[in-house]
């Protein structure tokens, strides 16, 4: 055992902890770049793993490789997924309680292959019995779908994931695999009527067009042909070599079936999805006045045919803004940029909440109803830091969401681990990290932050506009560090900006937002008499809930589930833009390696312990080792353990007696005792 604990495989060091001296980021890239080569993805800074993406298949995510990883203490073998993804299940078995997997890293980096593939594993290794098997197929199909309603083509990922995931997998007493539930959070539902240059739309559209049967495509009036719809080809990216979207058809069917779809919400599922397509090649003209008119409505019979809704009601909606006087309700007709804002935002609001039914559809499916106690792993892929070379609303909240998913890590390793000697009372020397709760406050602060001045400025309906918000954040953030505009800069960095942006410091680097559409989309309302359509069409098909786009509050929730959890770390880097294999490109990993805090977390680990526990857990786990503490230690928890270490032989380097806690560490000295405990 002792040749597979000194952490070495063939090439390079697999755990940064554990070995030499050098801690230089020159030294940390080399090593991972040495085991790139040699498609070693995988290097840990202790228990958290760092995953290189290598943008080709590599053999190590079979059924034989799981079966390896099974059980087997995880510094014992090479780094691996698997070996994480055991890790958090066998803690969670011996004590019983919740853990969480926080997968990080930019778009493309690979978050969401992580996440797949720790879901694999636990629904194939984990027990099993018949029964449960159903509950696990459909944990598993719910990726494809999930993949095929909420990822599109971007300029970073091919399949990038554009809503944020977070699954919890229950667990039975038994450790079986037995339910499952999803929360879905901020869906960039701008992409249905919008996307940049060289991106598509959400795959499930161009997976119908193209792969669906020339019956159902006949049944919902559509065309075999993406060319043909207007939200398909803005950008004229319909057909991506990497993207098979006839076979991807396919599993999504068979999906669907896997889950409880019946025929009759298939039917409804796919007809809402048609419905968005041909109300996207909805026209309007201009009449005399200048007023908008549909000069031919067979898209918009077909629309009112699908949803089932009056298409009298329907046009009205699209062309008019109902305003309630004192007695009447007039109506007060729309020009041609309105009825097209309408009609979008109506496709937005249709397909957001289709996206809302289809989580609850599924979260049904996976829903565990038996009473018995259960604990669970969470599994966090939420989108990544985004900088384009345009960045609005979305990209706000998107890296907003990453700037909050930073300070929790903050909070949970750097933070708490120092204060957790402090407050244990254990020397230590404390390690310098840039703590981005500047950035936080700057974004959420009640009343002074930009999400409050955003709001504020919501709230003056026909008087505020981009720009006048854009004036009240100047007022606001003066001479914020982080905050920077056209106005506020000096002659140099102008040059850099337009008049309606504003740049922001994030921890992961400068990002610049351009103003326009930030009040229409943090409002996320329709006009009026469109909301009464929604609201018609709702009450028709039947979907429940309302997702308006409320980020901070849901963010905020997310924190909390979080928290009340035991935290492990996947972070994804990549390998270069290209989405090349073989390619490391060193300046790209070491920006990275840099904002991602992993330096700061290595010398963390490195001077601290990799081992914690309650003095009476350690106790209770591992008294039958000692004669002195079995099978009763009658006096306090705190000297059973030094009894029981001193027996086992633990010299005084190896671990530190805290107030409530020993602190190991390295993890080989308690695998010595934990393989001493099995014998036993
Ligand atoms: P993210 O979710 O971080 O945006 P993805 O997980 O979608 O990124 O990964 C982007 C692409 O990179 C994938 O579609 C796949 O081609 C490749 N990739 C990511 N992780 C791996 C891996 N472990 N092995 C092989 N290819 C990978
Ligand atoms: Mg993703």
């Amino acid at each position: 055992m002792e040749g597979a604990l000194t952490a070495r495989d063939r090439v390079g060091i697999q755990d940064f902890v554990l070995l030499d001296t050098h801690t230089s980021e020159t030294a940390f890239l080399g090593n991972l770049k040495k085991r790139f080569s040699e498609d070693l993805i995988y290097t840990y800074i202790g228990t958290l793993l760092v995953s290189v993406n290598p943008y080709k298949e590599l053999d190590i995510y079979s059924k034989k490789q799981m079966d390896i990883y099974m059980g087997v203490n995880f510094f014992e073998l090479p780094p691996h997924i698997y070996a994480l993804a055991d890790n958090a299940y066998h803690t969670m078995m011996a004590e019983a309680n919740n853990h969480f997997i926080l997968i990080s890293g930019e778009s493309g980096a690979g978050k969401t292959e992580a996440s797949k593939k720790i879901l694999q594993y636990y629904a194939v290794s984990c027990p099993s019995t018949t029964l449960l098997d159903s509950v696990r197929d459909r944990m598993l199909v719910s990726n494809p779908v999930l993949e095929a309603f909420g990822n599109a083509k971007t300029l970073k990922n091919d399949n990038s994931s554009r809503f944020g995931k977070y699954m919890d997998i229950q667990f039975d007493i038994q450790g079986d695999a037995v339910g499952g539930h999803i929360l879905s959070y901020l869906l960039e539902k701008s992409r249905v009527v919008h996307q940049n240059h060289g991106e598509r739309n959400f795959h499930i559209f161009y997976q119908l067009v193209e792969g669906g049967e020339e019956d159902l495509l006949h049944q919902l009036g559509l065309e075999s042909n993406c060319q043909h719809y207007s939200y398909l080809v803005q950008d004229e990216c319909a057909n991506v070599t990497s993207i098979n979207d006839k076979n991807d058809w396919k599993t999504v069917r068979n999906a669907l079936s896997v889950i409880d779809f019946d025929e009759s919400d298939i039917q409804h599922l796919f007809g809402i999805i048609a419905s968005v397509l041909h109300l996207g090649n909805v026209q309007f003209e201009a009449d005399s006045k200048g007023y908008a008119t549909l000069n031919k409505n067979t898209e918009l019979r077909w629309v009112s045919t699908l949803l089932g809704i009056n298409v009298q009601v329907l046009q009205e909606g699209l062309t008019y803004r109902k305003i309630e006087a004192k007695t009447d309700e007039v109506l007060s007709p729309f020009t041609v940029d309105h009825a097209i804002y309408a009609r979008n935002a109506l496709a937005k609001a249709i397909y957001g909440r289709t996206f809302t039914w289809l989580v609850n559809k599924i979260n049904d499916s996976m829903e565990n109803k038996e009473p018995s106690r259960k604990t669970v792993i969470g599994l966090l892929d939420i989108y990544g830091f985004e900088v384009f070379y345009v960045n609005s609303f979305e990209q706000f909240c998107i890296n907003y969401c990453n700037e909050k998913l930073q300070q929790l890590f903050i909070q949970l390793t750097l933070k708490s681990e120092q204060e957790e000697y402090e407050a244990e009372g254990i020397g230590w020397e404390p390690v310098q990290f840039f703590n981005n709760k500047i950035i936080c406050d700057l974004v959420e602060e009640k009343h002074r932050g930009i999400i409050s001045v955003l709001d504020e400025e919501c709230l003056r309906p026909g008087e505020a506009t981009d720009f006048t918000f854009l004036e009240k954040l100047e007022e606001k953030m003066g001479s914020h560090p982080h905050f920077i505009t056209h106005k506020l800069s000096d002659k140099k960095i102008r040059k850099t900006l337009d008049r309606g942006d504003f740049r922001l410091l994030h921890y992961a680097g400068e990002v610049t937002y351009g103003v326009v559409g930030f009040i229409d989309k943090n409002n996320d309302m329709l006009y009026r008499n469109i909301k009464y359509v929604s609201l018609l069409l709702w009450s028709i098909i039947h979907v429940y809930l309302t997702d308006k786009l409320q980020f901070k509050s849901s963010l905020l929730g997310l924190t909390d589930i979080l928290m009340s959890k035991e935290p492990w770390y996947v972070r994804c880097l990549k390998s270069n833009e290209s989405k090349q294999p073989g390619r490391f490109d060193d300046v790209l990993v070491r920006h990275q390696v840099k904002y991602l805090g992993l330096m700061e977390h290595l010398r963390v680990r490195r001077a601290g312990f990799a081992y914690r526990r309650r003095y009476e857990l350690f106790l209770q786990r591992y008294k039958p080792l000692c004669p002195a503490t079995w099978p009763h230690w009658r006096g306090v928890a705190a000297e059973g353990v030094e009894v029981l270490v001193q027996h086992l032989g633990y010299l005084p380097d190896e671990y530190k007696m805290g107030r409530t806690k020993i602190f190991i560490r390295h993890p080989r000295t308690l695998f010595a005792t934990e393989d001493a405990f099995e014998v036993c």
